[in-house]
């Protein structure tokens, strides 16, 4: 049980980390939730999440974008025994056409900010005599596609980062891996559909079978109830010697 533990995750009031967040609080750990939004309704989560598991959830407002926000976020929380680096955005160009400010965004929210939560929570960690860093990087942490330069390069900056950081801390109780997932259908993905079915004159289920899982041999989304599901894993005692690596959930995608 994380009962006593503290877990923050970046990104995490939708998609994969709320999935995530919940699967944490169900398992005991006192959750912290976090978006940029600080909107009554990302509250509302956090007292529902209290509600339903017994445990403390709260929210807090940090923009992933900001260095001093990162930190803080991880300062303000006061403990951080687990630290799920999830918040992530995506934009698909051509690298000639990649705008220079979606270029910045996603290389600050779905790499830097990793760093520098990371470089916050591990003190932390040290002195709590524990700790689990679990980075939600992505099948683009390991492999590439095409118009999605900034978002492969950010990817596969964190797979790099999750190695760097599980040898700074190998002889001390704490790991960093990363999950690197296929597609799960998130709002992030969700909104990828309407457009490419444009695109390409598809139905919705032509994109979602032959576009989106055309590299996912399982022919099925992963849920975030799975990824939460990884995540405990990470957690648990049977993971204390994994650090330093990646776990795919991706339907086979990274074998093909
Ligand atoms: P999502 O859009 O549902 O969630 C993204 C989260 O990031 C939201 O909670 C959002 O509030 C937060 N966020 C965005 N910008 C932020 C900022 N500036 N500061 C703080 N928070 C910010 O998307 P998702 O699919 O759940 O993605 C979550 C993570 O999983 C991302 O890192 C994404 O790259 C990764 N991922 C997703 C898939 C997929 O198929 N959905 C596959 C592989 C990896």
């Amino acid at each position: 049980s994380l009962s006593g533990k503290t877990a923050i995750i970046t990104g995490s009031n939708s998609g994969i980390g709320l999935g995530v967040a919940w699967e944490l609080a169900k398992a005991g750990a006192d959750v912290v939730l976090n978006s940029f939004t600080d909107r009554d309704e990302d509250h509302a989560i956090a007292a529902e999440m209290s509600k339903e598991t017994g445990t403390k959830a709260r929210y807090i407002k940090a923009d992933m974008t900001k260095a001093e926000e990162c930190r803080d976020l991880i300062r303000q929380a006061g403990a951080c025994d687990v630290l799920v680096n999830n918040a992530g955005i995506q934009h698909v160009a051509p690298i000639d056409e990649f705008p220079v400010d979606k270029w910045d965004a996603i290389i600050a929210i779905n790499m830097n900010s990793t760093f520098h939560t990371m470089a916050a929570a591990l003190p932390m960690m040290r002195a709590a005599g524990w700790g689990r860093i679990v980075n939600i990087a992505s099948a683009h942490g390991l492999t590439a596609s095409p118009f999605k330069a900034a978002y492969v390069a950010a990817k596969h900056g964190v797979v790099g980062m999750t190695k760097t950081v599980a040898l700074e801390t190998a002889q001390e109780p704490i790991t960093c891996n990363a999950i690197c997932p296929g597609y799960v259908l998130t709002p992030l993905v969700e909104a990828q559909i309407p457009n490419t079915m444009k695109e390409y004159n598809m139905s919705r289920e032509d994109v979602v079978k032959n576009v989106l899982l055309q590299r996912q041999p399982s022919k099925e989304f992963a849920t975030v109830e799975q990824l939460g599901g990884t995540t405990i894993f990470l957690c648990s005692d049977a993971a204390a010697q994994i650090t330093g690596t990646t776990i795919s959930v991706d339907g086979g995608w990274t074998a093909l």
